[in-house]
C-alpha cells in the first residue's frame, strides 16, 4: 500500500481578530504540509453559532494571505471535500454519532450541566501541563441506561437528551510529532460530550470527522489542544479511521507572560499591519519563536527550506516584533 498523500490543515474558529498565536500555528501548520510537498486544508470551526463574530472569517482569510500562507481547499475556493465549514457539515457529524450509538460506543445523557457538576466525584485533572478546560468529570450517571428512559428523562426537563462517547476502553497515550510520548492523566478520558442537547455537534467530533473526510494526515495545532487528542484518537478507532499524526505547538505569551486570549487583548495581525509593521517582519518574528535560522526572508515560502518541525522551540515562547 502507498503511503496516503500529505495533507496539513488550519483549521480556525471565527470568534475573534486572528492574533499572533493564531498566526504561528497557521504558518507552522503550512509549512509542515508544504515542506513535504503536501496540500493543505483551511476549514472554518463555526460550530459554536453564538461566538462566531461577523466578519470574521474574511478577516482571517485575509490575514493568512497577508502572510503568505496560501490553502488549495477552503470555503472560499471549494475543493473535493466541501463543505468547509463546520456549521454546513451537521448531517455528516450526525451520521457518525448514528453509528457510535448503534454499536454501543456513545450512549444518551440526560444531566444538565448542573447534574454533570453536582455528581462530579473529583475535579477534573488531565495531566500534567493540561490546559484545556473541559469542565467537571462526568461521573458516568447515564451510561448503561435504556435510551427510552433517559430520553424521557430529559424530555421531563424540556430537553433532547445529549450524546457522550463511553470512554473507559480509550488508551491514554500518544506520539506527539514535537512532544514525543504524551500519556493524559490517571483519570483516563472521560465520557466527553459528541452532541450536545440543542443538537450541535461538539467540537470533538466534528473535528475527528471532518479531518478524516478531509484526509488529512497532518494535524499540527496550538498546545491548548493537546488534552483533547486521546479523545480524538479514540474516536478514530470507534469510527474504523486512521488517526493523522499530531503536533501540538507552543502557546505564544504576552510580554507580560501571559497566554494570548481574546482576554489580554492581544494586537491582532490586522493591527500590526494598520500600524506599518510588514509581513516580513511578522513572518521573521514568528520563524525566529520557532527556531528557524536567521537568514534573509522575504517571504513564507523562503521558510520552507529550513523548516522542521521536530526543531522548534517546545516550551512557550514571547515574540518580539520591530
Ligand atoms: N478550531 C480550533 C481553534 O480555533 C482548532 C481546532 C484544531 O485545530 O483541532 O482553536
Amino acid at each position: 500500500m502507498t503511503a496516503p498523500a500529505i495533507r496539513g490543515r488550519f483549521a480556525p474558529s471565527p470568534t475573534g481578530a486572528m492574533h499572533l498565536g493564531n498566526a504561528r500555528t497557521a504558518l507552522l501548520a503550512w509549512l509542515d504540509a508544504r515542506s513535504a510537498g503536501g496540500a493543505f486544508v483551511l476549514r472554518i470551526e463555526d460550530l459554536d453559532r453564538p461566538r462566531v463574530l461577523p466578519g470574521a472569517e474574511g478577516a482571517l482569510c485575509s490575514d493568512l494571505s497577508w502572510l503568505g500562507i496560501d490553502w488549495d481547499e477552503g470555503p472560499d475556493r471549494g475543493g473535493p471535500f466541501a463543505p468547509y465549514k463546520q456549521s454546513e457539515r451537521a448531517g455528516q457529524y450526525d451520521a457518525a454519532i448514528d453509528r457510535l450509538l448503534a454499536d454501543g460506543s456513545a450512549f444518551l445523557c440526560a444531566c444538565s450541566r448542573l447534574d454533570v457538576a453536582r455528581a462530579a466525584s473529583a475535579p477534573h485533572d488531565f495531566g500534567a501541563g493540561e490546559v484545556d478546560d473541559h469542565g467537571p468529570r462526568y461521573a458516568g450517571t447515564c451510561r448503561g441506561r435504556p435510551p427510552a428512559e433517559v430520553t424521557a428523562r430529559a424530555a421531563s426537563q424540556g430537553r433532547s437528551p445529549a450524546v457522550r462517547f463511553d470512554g473507559r476502553a480509550a488508551k491514554l497515550d500518544f506520539l506527539d510529532e514535537i512532544h514525543g510520548q504524551v500519556v493524559a492523566g490517571p483519570q483516563g478520558i472521560d465520557d466527553f460530550v459528541l452532541r450536545r442537547s440543542d443538537g450541535a455537534a461538539a467540537y470533538q467530533l466534528a473535528v475527528v470527522v471532518d479531518d478524516a473526510a478531509m484526509g488529512v494526515t497532518r494535524v499540527v495545532r496550538g498546545y491548548d489542544l493537546i488534552g483533547s487528542t486521546p479523545r480524538q484518537i479514540a474516536l478514530y478507532g470507534a469510527l474504523g479511521l486512521a488517526p493523522p499524526t499530531f503536533a501540538h505547538v507552543a502557546l505564544v505569551l504576552s510580554p507580560s507572560g501571559e497566554r494570548l486570549a481574546k482576554r489580554t487583548r492581544p494586537a491582532s495581525i490586522a493591527s500590526l499591519r494598520e500600524r506599518g509593521v510588514t509581513a516580513e517582519a511578522v513572518l521573521s518574528a514568528l520563524a525566529t519563536s520557532a527556531g528557524l535560522a536567521p537568514g534573509p526572508r522575504r517571504s513564507a515560502r523562503d521558510l520552507l527550506p529550513a523548516f522542521s518541525l521536530a526543531e522548534i522551540a517546545r516550551g512557550a515562547v514571547t515574540l518580539e516584533l520591530p
